[in-house]
């Protein structure tokens, strides 16, 4: 049976509230602009401040990163040295729309980050047309991702290319996200129309792709026509364009006693980040670790010959598990444990750096208390002490201990030890930087995101609620991302979990 509540919860992925606000007052996003006059608008704080890729999990675990302790696609596994795709043996990260029981209903499609749903009372479809897809496109009932490719097609957003592309290819890539966008809408309309729920969920994630491509023209490879320039530079807002109709469309099947909420988890803005680029080499430099000189193994030599497009588009023709051992062999294969204090993990935006301690790492070799806090404080002053050459400003803006940001919940041992947060400014500026301690770094390729992301992730989302039970023309102070789930729950009239980090919006409810 359903309630006789009924909340719908839109997301359009990494949605920059900049953009947003200014595309609703020019008129370019008409759905959401109604939408904000009838009801609560406002910024949420992210978790994305520090850990970028941690905001779904956050969102719906109802729980900050101490607790369930995913941030990545590929996480560091202790007891292996070695990289792991996050799965649920692991994690214990369970969306709350599958732990509700028997009373609520939900449709959920697409929410990013989720491992392939079990049995629950509902309908979901998980990695279909994701950015962040983790797992192949799968499905509970188990059967029912068949009939979404039957009648919806394959999942229609392509597995992210690395480096520079050619501007025709990134002219499809805008078509195909909008196709996506497009596609997404059909098989959510026709399972909101076609089944019964009480809570329906769906993420478009184009808008999220589309920020990292579409920020700027420095992820481009070859030349342009002022045509093609022009094309591209208004794609970024053609994909928000269709991702506010698709709001509008599915609005049109839900009826006035429906609560929607539309949200993003976090923003996105100018690629600022030095975490792949330079890092590592930081990192070496301050612990005084000799560069390998010729004992490097011949497939590294290969890697750093071969363009990172050509090496994106090789590995992700192989099954899963051997694109992430690949992955991983590139980043610490050959790594000799027992001379490894501190090493970079792989990261999108900030810089994660994980200690090699003694009792945590199988192979650690840093004792926990006293040398423990002397290597971070290294590290931390280490890195602050590198400038950029033009301007002589730091790279760095701040560096913090995880223990300091997050409580030591579940998950906590499964995050970096420091997370390093780059300084405001467009990483396509550096030519090289400098260190009076620990001298220069030249920045490959300036001037092009050469990883093939223009843009990358500001820390703040929005919120814009409408419907029952929801104030209407009203602007909320900033909240933050996890309290979404406990709203949800408090116009389903459910219960929320005591473990749950986040409270409930009072402020955008009218009871
Ligand atoms: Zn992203």
């Amino acid at each position: 049976m359903t309630s006789t509540k009924k909340v719908l919860a839109i997301a359009i992925d990494a949605a920059e509230p900049d953009l947003i606000e200014k595309w609703m007052n020019e008129g370019y996003l008409k759905n959401l602009a109604s939408l904000r006059s009838l009801g609560s608008f406002g910024r949420l704080y992210s978790t994305a401040d520090w850990l970028a890729g941690s905001v779904w999990p956050t969102f719906y675990t109802g729980t900050l990163p101490g607790e369930h302790g995913f941030y990545h696609y590929l996480q560091w596994k202790s007891d292996k040295m070695d990289y792991e795709r996050p799965n649920p043996e692991w994690f214990s990260a369970v969306p709350f729309w599958r732990r509700l029981g028997n009373s609520v209903k939900v449709i959920a499609v697409d929410v990013p980050l989720t491992f392939p749903p079990t049995t629950f009372n509902g309908i979901e479809i998980s990695g279909w047309a994701s950015h962040d897809r983790i797992y192949p496109a799968s499905s509970f009932p188990k059967e029912k991702i068949n009939w979404v490719i039957k009648n919806f097609g394959s999942p229609p957003i392509s597995e992210e290319v690395g480096g520079l592309q050619g501007i025709n290819d990134l002219l499809n890539l805008k078509e195909e996200l909008i196709t996506a966008n497009q596609k997404e809408t059909e098989l959510f309309e026709t399972l909101i129309n076609n089944e019964e729920w009480d809570l329906s969920l769906c993420c478009f994630s184009s808008t999220h792709r589309g920020g990292h491509k579409f920020w700027d023209v420095t992820n481009i490879a070859d030349g342009y026509s002022d045509e093609q320039k022009l094309l591209f530079k208004n794609s970024l807002r053609d994909i928000y364009i269709s991702a506010d109709e698709a709001v509008g469309k599915i609005l049109t099947r839900v009826n006035d006693n429906t609560t929607v909420l539309v949200f993003s988890l976090h923003g996105m803005g100018v690629n600022t980040t030095l975490a792949e680029k330079l890092l590592p080499q930081m990192i070496s430099k301050i612990l005084h670790v000799q560069k390998k000189s010729n004992n490097g193994s011949y497939l590294k030599k290969i890697r750093n010959v071969i363009p990172m497009e050509w090496r994106s588009n090789f590995k992700k023709r192989l099954p899963l598990r051997l694109q992430d051992k690949m992955t991983a062999y590139w980043r610490m294969g050959g790594t000799n444990w027992s001379a490894t204090k501190a090493f970079g993990l792989l990261a999108d935006l900030q810089g994660y750096i994980r200690i090699n301690l003694n009792g945590r790492e199988k192979d650690g070799v840093i004792e926990p208390g006293e040398e423990y806090d002397q290597l971070c404080n290294k590290l931390i002053n280490g890195l602050k002490t590198f400038k950029d050459t033009d301007t002589l400003e730091p790279v760095v803006q701040s560096v913090e201990r995880t223990d300091r940001l997050f409580k030591e919940g579940k998950g906590f041992k499964n995050l970096p030890d420091l997370l390093v947060k780059w300084k405001f400014k467009p990483v396509t500026h550096y030519k090289k930087i400098v260190s009076s301690e620990y001298g220069e770094i030249e920045m490959p390729m300036p001037g092009f995101n050469f990883d093939g992301r223009s843009g990358n992730h500001r820390p703040e989302g929005f919120l814009l609620a409408a419907g029952e039970n929801i104030k209407s023309n009203s602007i909320f102070e900033k909240k933050h991302i996890v309290d979404l789930a406990p709203t949800i729950l408090q116009l389903l009239g459910i219960p929320i979990p005591k473990e749950y980090d986040g409270k409930v919006l009072k402020d955008i409810l009218t009871k």
